[in-house]
């Protein structure tokens, strides 16, 4: 039996679709869900083994995705959503019925990240959106539970589903962070 990841790519990554231009992602509740509407496809879309992010019951790693903020908005219920940890640099919003985090938005403004918000595509009866690409913070799954002894086996299925497994972000994420660092202490060269 494959070592398992994540429900959604289990089974193999599905490819997403270059025309893809939005949809909904719903909670878990059976009724009054949560709507979250994309005006967009997402981008950057990650295996991640973060402590952090929303996970589905019993899968290690997460999925997500990011998508830019003005391009989402809360379209039902949005009185059931509460922020998890307002402490945290991303503010995760999640169903205070179900826990589905919906979204995750940075204020910081400083941020490298700020105008992107966190989503999960697979609270979506929607197709097409992008694919997982890479996975991200692979260690941390052992603070979680993880044997370290497993860590070959996941690093290998995760190579294997083409998510090349990273103990950060990937490369050029990281670029992307470190280029925002750059410019704003001013030792950023162009060539
Ligand atoms: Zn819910
Ligand atoms: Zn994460």
């Amino acid at each position: 039996m494959a070592v398992a990841i994540h429900p959604s790519v289990d089974g193999g990554v599905k490819p997403g679709r270059a025309d893809m231009a939005g949809g909904t992602l719903h909670c878990h509740c059976a009724s009054d869900k949560v709507e979250v509407t994309l005006a967009s496809n997402t981008a950057h879309n990650h295996v991640c083994g973060c402590s952090l992010c929303w996970k589905p019951e019993g899968a290690p790693f997460s999925v997500v995705a990011v998508v830019p903020r003005d391009k989402l908005s809360v379209t039902a219920n949005e009185g059931k959503l509460k922020i998890v940890d307002e402490s945290k640099t991303i503010q995760r919003y999640a169903c205070a019925d179900c826990g589905v985090h919906m979204y995750g938005r940075i204020e910081s403004k400083e941020h490298p990240f700020y105008g992107l918000d966190f989503v999960h595509t697979e609270l979506s009866d929607d197709s097409g959106w992008s694919a997982p690409g890479f996975a991200a913070f692979v260690s941390s799954i052992i603070e979680q539970g993880t044997p370290p002894s497993k860590m070959d086996g996941i690093r290998a299925r995760l190579t294997e589903l083409t998510l090349e497994p990273y103990d950060c972000l990937s490369p050029p994420l990281m670029d992307a962070i470190a280029t925002h660092v750059a410019k704003s202490k001013g030792t950023y060269r162009e060539a």
